[in-house]
């Protein structure tokens, strides 16, 4: 007997039908002599609406008060799903992150798991009944309800997936797996059959949210068998698996296009040690992630100092740099939200040389200026103009021979 989590994100539970319909899905799985517990996302669109109302209160609510409130999305959708599985004849639990309990540290709206403990879920499995957990939900050691990040509950299925040694973690959402870039910006894309995690995290961390990235990360850590499938039907699949299993060698495995970016601009800052470690420490001790950053040459003792941040973390950093500019006499600070970062994957980039400058030619080809740019082993990024974002995609899409130019080719 197999033992199988099967995580269900927003699309798929979008209205009482949909949970149905996975209920079935569900229920099918069980009566083929498995184990399954259930993940959960809120019903699609909800953990929008959840925040839109927070909107219009302020625009920088306290993280604590934002997680207690999209976490009820999740908490809605568990029941619903509990109440749809036993109607059609199966026992089934709701499980929130806080009655597991999932417990993470205390960085709000993107907290971290610190321990799964699995006590409860087992002893519900072996009672023959159907756990359906709330995904993207935890709770803090003195406890406050947490949330994973936007996506996180890919997280808490792969987490759950590792702490019960199970032999699958299926992630089922509104597309047949992972595509060389999303397939609803580039229609041109390609499915792919199996892709390394390592692949695959930067894909994510990347924009691509098929799946979030630690979720990726969890999986690889704990060699999780995972696997993205289509909860609407349809055949494909995309195994995420070891690097040596993956047989074909592209250059680039993929496109991706991140739209929650946002740069911050000090003016003038007077150049000498220790001014970056000024500018960026307020923000380190905020947990504000700082991706991109570039100093400009120093003129007559000035620079111009930039980076990018997540845009949600906009309003507070204009706060925190405000103040710091004021501190170290910077002449001004700009902020600017109408930009996304363009980046092509792939492990074949530490070898081939060229690949860079292959993907700038193809975005001049387009027009499109590029704003900074940064390079890893695994990748090449370049921040964009917002409104050139998709356009930048499948240019770069097929200047890497990635289009699809038969029918439903597979890589
Ligand atoms: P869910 O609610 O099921 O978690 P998400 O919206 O988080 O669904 O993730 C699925 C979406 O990810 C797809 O609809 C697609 O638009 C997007 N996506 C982005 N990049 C890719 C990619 N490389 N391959 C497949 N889907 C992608
Ligand atoms: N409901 C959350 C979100 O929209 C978590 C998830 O869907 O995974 O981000
Ligand atoms: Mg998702």
């Amino acid at each position: 007997m197999s033992l199988i989590i099967q995580k269900y994100g927003g699309s798929s539970v979008a209205s009482t039908d949909h949970i149905r319909r996975v209920a079935m899905k569900v229920a099918s799985t069980k009566i083929r002599g498995n184990k399954i517990a259930v993940v959960v996302s809120a019903m699609g669109g909800q953990t929008d609406q959840l925040l839109a109302l927070a909107a219009e209160i302020t625009n920088n609510p306290p993280g604590r008060e934002q997680d207690a409130l999209v976490a009820t999305g999740e908490q809605v959708c568990a029941a619903l799903m509990a109440i749809t599985l036993e109607s059609l004849g199966h026992k089934a639990k709701s499980l929130l992150g806080l009655q597991l309990p999932l417990i993470t540290d205390d960085v709000h709206t993107r907290a971290r798991i610190t321990e799964m403990q699995t006590g409860k879920i087992a002893q519900i499995l072996d009672e023959d009944i159907i756990p359906v957990v709330a995904g993207f939900q935890g709770i803090t050691a003195d406890g406050s309800i947490t949330t994973l990040g936007r996506g996180g509950s890919d997280t808490t299925a792969v987490a759950l997936a590792a702490s019960l040694k199970a032999d699958c973690c299926e992630i089922y959402t509104d597309v047949e797996g992972v595509y060389t870039a999303d397939p609803n910006i580039c229609p041109k894309s390609r499915h792919i059959k199996k892709i390394s995690y390592q692949e695959m995290l930067e894909l994510a961390g990347l924009g691509a949210n098929v799946l979030h990235s630690r979720a990726v990360e969890l999986a690889q850590k704990y060699q999780v068998p995972l696997v993205v499938k289509s909860s609407f039907g349809g055949e494909k699949e995309t195994w995420i698996v070891n690097e040596e299993e993956v047989m074909e060698n592209s250059i680039i495995k993929g496109v991706t296009l991140e739209k929650n970016v946002s740069k911050i601009s000090l003016i003038r800052v007077p150049d000498r040690p220790g001014i970056a470690h000024r500018i960026l420490s307020p923000l380190a001790e905020a947990a504000i992630n700082v991706d991109m950053i570039i100093q400009n040459a120093s003129i007559d003792g000035y620079t111009d100092f930039t980076f990018t941040i997540p845009t949600t973390d906009l309003s507070k950093a204009k706060e925190l740099i405000s103040e710091v500019a004021r501190e170290i006499d910077a002449e001004k600070m700009l902020a600017a939200n109408n930009i996304v970062k363009v980046s092509a994957v792939g492990i074949g980039i530490k070898t081939n040389p060229g690949v860079a400058s292959r993907m700038f030619h193809s975005l001049s080809a387009e027009n499109i200026n590029i704003e900074m740019i940064s390079t890893s082993e695994y990748r090449i990024s370049c921040v964009i103009e917002e409104k050139y974002g998709e356009l930048a995609v499948r240019a770069v899409h097929k200047a890497f021979d990635l289009d699809n130019v038969k029918e439903e080719t597979e890589i």
